[in-house]
């Protein structure tokens, strides 16, 4: 009978770059060339078991099945809402939740990924925050979800007919994983691999200022994007408890500095989810207009209209509040866009994340694997 190594002895293979899978394979005696096999056939073909690499020698087979893993994470269900958007319920080799909601757009797909299970951040409109954090995942488990999603969008190896943008705005806090995070995204940005380079990547961050700042240090970055939700350090310690740490000033401080990184035609993302009557007035919104002029930072902002989920006690801005609330801020000058909510009928849309399996149709549910 095989034995397997537990989960913590076993070399997680989908976290590791090329050149460090290289060196794996040689410390098994093997010679580089198999190393680089390997990760072309979980990277590229995304394979997910070591069986199905047939181009290795099965003695080789065998032995990574001893000591390594090429998947670690198991779909629990998975959802298809009307809009073509499919959202997944994963759990880790621990039992923990993991979502991950695939947007296939007319251009390009974008794929939501999480980047901790639960979230130690309390924001008040996030049902994520009702889990409290669970842990943060490994370079692997992040890298993990984009290939379930890929393979099951197109089937597994192939190549998707579009490109694959990346957004951190799944459960957690990633600049508080931050490390995991850029590895993850070493190994997918490699042309051998799926070559999702971090142009393609935009990281969103509650507001953590130390980690903005090292972000802003680090060669080959993804985009950032900042969710504010309030134009007061009032408003916003009540929304997004992490501004009593780090409040409004420290943020758009760093922010300023993370500025001097942006490319000549990038910008940096305020994310605003609008809630109704709460932080959706004129007047809110001439302080958020006069907020980012003060600092003058090379932004846009995204407006969300909240995506109201049990037992968050908020109701989503009506359509004519958040256009009048968009020509306020671009009549003084701030470059804004309405983001249109994806996959609510199977909530998988920001801030519904939350590990919620029972309220759906069966229509919506479709066959995990
Ligand atoms: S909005 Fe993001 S940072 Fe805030 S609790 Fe939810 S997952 Fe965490």
């Amino acid at each position: 009978m095989l034995r397997l190594p537990s989960m913590e002895k076993a070399v997680q293979l989908t976290g590791l770059t090329q050149p460090e899978i290289v060196s794996f394979v040689e410390t098994l005696g093997e010679p580089a060339y198999r190393g680089r096999q390997l990760f072309g056939a979980l990277q590229h073909r995304r394979q997910r078991s070591f069986d199905d690499i047939t181009d290795l020698p099965k003695e080789l087979r065998t032995r990574l099945n001893d000591i390594a893993r090429a998947a670690t994470l198991k779909v629990e269900s998975q959802y298809l809402s009307d809009d073509g958007t499919r959202r997944y319920l994963m759990k880790t080799h621990d039992s923990l939740p993991v979502e991950t909601v695939f947007i296939p757009e007319e251009r390009r797909d974008t794929i939501c990924f999480s980047s901790q299970s639960g979230c130690p951040l309390q924001c008040t409109f996030c049902l994520t925050a009702q889990l409290g954090l669970l842990r943060s995942l490994t370079a692997g488990e992040i890298v993990e979800q984009i290939q379930i999603a890929l393979n099951d969008a197109y089937g597994t190896g192939v190549k998707p007919p579009r490109g694959t943008n990346l957004v951190a705005m799944g459960a957690g806090e990633p600049l508080l994983n931050l490390d995991q995070l850029l590895q993850a995204l070493r190994v997918m940005a490699d042309p051998q691999g799926m070559h999702i380079v971090p142009n393609r990547v935009t990281v969103s961050t509650a507001g953590v200022v130390p980690r903005i700042l090292d972000l802003a240090k680090t060669s080959d970055r993804p985009h950032l994007a900042i969710s504010l939700a309030a134009p007061t350090d009032e408003l916003r310690n009540e929304l997004m408890p992490i501004n009593k740490r780090w409040p409004l000033d420290d943020l758009l401080g760093a922010c300023k500095v993370f500025e001097k990184t942006l490319k000549p035609n990038e910008r940096l993302t305020f994310e605003y989810v609008m809630l109704d009557g709460v932080n959706d007035s004129d007047e809110q919104a001439r302080q958020l207009a006069n907020l980012l002029n003060r600092y003058t930072i090379k932004s846009k902002v995204n407006l969300i209209p909240h995506n109201p989920a049990d037992p968050l006690p908020y109701q989503p801005s009506s359509d004519e509040r958040v256009e009048q609330f968009k020509n306020i801020l671009e009549s003084k000058g701030i470059h804004t866009y309405v983001r249109r909510p994806r996959g609510r009928d199977i909530f998988a849309a920001c801030g519904q994340l939350a590990a919620r399996q029972t309220t759906l149709t069966n229509t919506n549910l479709v066959g995990a694997n």
